[in-house]
């Protein structure tokens, strides 16, 4: 068999081309990287983990019937995906507030939202990711308007399931990072990864503000026991999906 081209390299994914047109391999790396990568590090066993809860989510938003790149995991750290142009958006949808939305604003980390917030950033390393503006979208013509009320509404209802999945497995969903893509016939798919690098979880089971944290923060803020973190994520999400296969 040939060496599979490689289309890309991020810094959490490798994505190849195959043999068919319409379809990527994404392979899932153990590179952490956190501040536009002024922090590096590896996080031993992510690839497979991320992998693996990306795959069982993104399977499980589509029987819900939302529309995303994903087709099959195919070993522990590879996923294939339909092929799709990613749209250089991060939309970003937050129930609780944390992160640069505390650091930004003067609402406190942990204070509930009175709506869940849809946020657009571009995905652009050199400018550092700027939050942007509906106007600032529409003059950048990254997307149209039509594209970014369909954006939101998705977004919407995926928080919604996520919420609700997620709760099941006595986590929070407190914010979360999604992107998307337009397939060969244009169809807005969802895309990347849904995963404890893209999500803020926490642990309804733990009350202390620091052993609650279940996600990539654990290694933002150096808060240690990163691997066994993301492995209870993972633990949790595939009982979840098991129990919901015996219903
Ligand atoms: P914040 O804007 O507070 O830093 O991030 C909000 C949410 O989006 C968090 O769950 C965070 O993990 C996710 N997020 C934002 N930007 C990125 C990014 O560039 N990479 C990853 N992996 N997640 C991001």
């Amino acid at each position: 068999m040939s060496t599979p081209s490689k289309l890309y390299e991020g810094k959490a994914k490798i994505v190849y081309a195959t043999e068919n047109l319409q379809e990527y391999l994404t392979y899932f790396k153990d590179d952490a990287t956190a501040f536009n990568a002024l922090k590096k590090g590896t996080i031993m066993g992510k690839g497979e983990i991320n992998c693996t809860i990306s795959s069982a989510l993104l399977n499980y938003l589509g029987s819900k019937g939302i529309k995303t790149h994903f087709l099959a995991q195919k070993s522990e750290r590879e996923m294939l995906v339909k092929a799709v142009q990613i749209i250089p958006l991060e939309v970003v949808v937050r129930n609780i507030a944390a992160g640069s939305l505390c650091k930004q604003t003067t609402l406190l980390e942990g204070q509930k939202l009175p709506f869940p917030l849809v946020e657009f950033y571009l995905k652009n390393d050199d400018l550092g990711d700027p939050l942007l503006t509906v106007d600032r979208l529409n003059i950048m013509n990254i997307a149209t308007v039509e594209q970014i009320n369909q954006l939101k509404d998705n977004a919407l209802k995926i928080n919604q399931y996520l919420i609700e999945f997620f709760g099941s497995c006595d986590i929070t969903l407190v914010d979360f990072k999604l992107e998307f893509g337009l397939d060969f016939e244009g169809n807005l798919l969802l895309a990347d990864e849904i995963s404890p690098d893209t999500c803020r979880l926490w642990d309804n089971l733990e009350q202390d503000i620091e052993k609650r944290v279940l996600d990539k923060d654990r290694f933002r803020r150096d808060l240690g026991k990163v691997e066994s973190a993301y492995q209870q994520v993972q633990k949790r999400v595939l009982t979840q999906i098991e129990k919901l296969k015996n219903t």
